[in-house]
């Protein structure tokens, strides 16, 4: 008899955007004329920009020969963007990290998702709230929670608060914790951690012997040149910190697939004796065991972002998006919103001010505006009464959302 793991019996159905296309529907059913307008999706919208297709092109081409075609590549990525990415993401920004600490993937949620399997199962996980689903997800289904209880809660992890009290960055619990998830700029808050705060946390696990588990997918977005881009910007990180980063939304590649991570080589953490072991070579052998690389032409492709074109062109983008990030913030602020983030992150947290909850503010710009965000609420207790405006979007949508928005706000 095969045994099922009961693990993800624990997990919640997957929730929050379901729900969201199910109210959708059932709003287009009974309104067939109605035209909405989505502004919840965490996805991009603008196309790969042309120095990334050029390379892709090239590297499919490349595979068309006998001469230039590659079979299996190197588990750990290739050295030309392991070395594009170690000098112009950190050696340029002065931060210390040199290729063979890096690791090409397909996904920085899968990373996120698969780096717990080299951590023991004795570790008390702490997550953010609101969060990004994956961390905990991931967590539940490898044994490392208790059951989902009442208050919205796993049971066995420590769930920090991020509210606009402490500017959406949590306080070190008060509970002995092993290790941390940590996302910046946060999605979904559209938060930033500066200088001080990722300090506050870099020299608490040095102190502690915990493990930091820095997600900066949104890196790219930050706009504030006083914001670290890298948590190893700050003095120590290398011995605490693991980094994800993902070209999804940093060029286009939700599709195309291509992220990486960062395990610098003196990062260690213990044997249940208190002996220190490198993470690095952990990594590399679960790597090498359980994952064959990212296709050669969507290397090609992503190393084309570092190129002097390639810059310029995979700015404009960001800038694009940022630019939607600002007429929502400033729009729905002019409306009596409490609105947070669109800074120095593509997402835009707002608050009615009014006591209102996350679905029934949800519901009101549905029916009243025809116009789609996501409710805090479905990335933990802590987001209740926000929702999560993108910035992913046509700029001409943003404009109609706002305007119906102020038709019933204003
Ligand atoms: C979009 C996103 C990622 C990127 O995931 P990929 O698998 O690289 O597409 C990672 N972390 C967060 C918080 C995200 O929102």
């Amino acid at each position: 008899m095969a045994f099922i793991n009961e693990n993800y019996l624990k997990l919640r159905g997957s929730y929050l955007f379901p729900e969201i296309s199910r109210r959708v529907r059932e709003y287009q059913k009974n309104h067939p004329d109605a035209e909405i307008i989505r502004m919840g999706i965490g996805d991009v919208t603008q196309p790969l920009s042309p120095a990334v297709v050029k390379a892709f092109r090239e590297g499919v081409e490349e595979m068309s020969r006998a001469e230039t075609f590659r079979g299996y590549g190197p588990e750990q990525g290739y050295e030309f963007l392991r070395e594009a990415i170690a000098e112009h993401d950190y050696r340029s920004r002065g931060t210390d990290i040199n290729a063979g600490e890096i690791f090409i993937s397909d996904g920085a949620k899968c990373d996120t998702g698969n780096i717990l399997e080299i951590f023991g199962h004795n570790n008390v996980i702490a997550v953010q709230d609101p969060v990004y689903p994956v961390y905990v997800d991931s967590s539940v289904m490898g044994g490392r929670t208790g059951e989902y209880l009442d208050n919205g809660y796993f049971g066995g992890l420590v769930y920090m608060p991020c509210t606009a009290e402490n500017n959406f960055i949590p306080e070190i619990p008060e509970r002995k914790i092993d290790i941390v998830f940590l996302c910046y700029p946060n999605n979904p808050t559209g938060a930033s951690a500066g200088r001080r705060e990722l300090k506050k946390w870099v020299d608490f696990a040095r102190n502690n012997k915990v493990i930091i588990l820095f997600d900066s997918a949104y890196e790219a977005y930050i706009t504030d040149p006083e914001i670290p881009h890298s948590i190893y910007e700050i003095e120590g990180a290398r011995e605490v910190a693991i980094e994800f980063r993902s070209f999804s939304k940093t060029a286009g590649f939700t599709g195309t697939r291509c992220a990486y991570t960062v395990i610098p080589e003196n990062l260690t953490a213990f044997t249940a004796a208190g002996e220190p072991k490198p993470l690095h070579p952990l990594w590399l052998r679960r790597q090498t065991t359980k994952f064959n690389g990212v296709s050669y032409p969507v290397q090609k492709a992503a190393a084309a972002i570092y190129s002097p074109e390639g810059k310029i062109q995979v700015r404009e983008t960001i800038n694009y998006y940022m630019e939607n990030a600002r007429v929502l913030r400033e729009g729905l602020g002019r409306m009596g919103f409490r609105v947070y983030g669109g800074i120095n992150a593509p997402y835009v947290w707002v608050n009615s001010g009014k006591g209102i909850g996350s679905w029934e503010l949800f519901d009101k710009l549905l029916h009243e505006a025809r116009v789609v965000c996501t409710p805090g609420s479905g990335f933990g207790p802590s987001g209740e009464g926000y929702i999560r405006f993108s910035a992913f979007a046509q700029r001409e949508n943003v404009i109609r959302a706002l305007e119906r928005i102020s038709s019933i706000y204003l």
